[in-house]
């Protein structure tokens, strides 16, 4: 993971590409910038850039590399959802997180979730969110939050 030297974005970027350019317009020459973070999952690599961004925007610091592997973002999205007493507001709340999280869901990551919820089923939870108009259908089988 790198960090943007024009808008300060975090971005991921395979390790041996010796440039990538950046959703601001920026080619960054990877030999100039510091790496940030260096993972080989794809999904800790996907966590530290939304986390990184995430702290970005909300001005904190960013954080240090083992709190990034600590948990994953079905549990957080879960654990976002606890907090919420109303069972739709609970599905907007894991609708958001994951579509912030991953760019997009699919009903594999409800399942993660759910799993971890426990009662619930994926299925049932993406026909409620499709009903309340939480989500839309992306591309196929992909879902974000509206
Ligand atoms: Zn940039």
């Amino acid at each position: 993971m790198i960090v943007c030297p024009k808008c300060g974005m975090a971005k991921g970027v395979k390790a041996n590409k010796k440039t990538t350019s950046c959703q601001c317009g920026r080619e960054i020459d990877m030999s100039r910038v510091k790496i940030m973070f260096l993972t080989d999952s794809p999904m800790e690599l996907a966590e530290s850039v939304a986390r990184a961004n995430a702290a970005l925007r909300g001005g904190e610091q960013l954080p240090r590399e083992k709190k990034a592997r600590s948990r994953s973002p079905y549990a957080l999205a879960a654990e976002s959802a606890k907090s919420a007493k109303d069972p739709l507001e609970r599905l907007r709340i894991i609708a958001q997180e994951l579509t912030r999280l991953k760019s997009g869901f699919a009903i594999e990551d409800l399942r993660k979730v759910a799993s971890i919820l426990g009662k619930n089923s994926a299925d049932d939870m993406l026909a409620r969110m499709l009903e309340h108009n939480m989500v839309y259908e992306a591309g196929e089988g992909v879902y974000r939050s509206v």
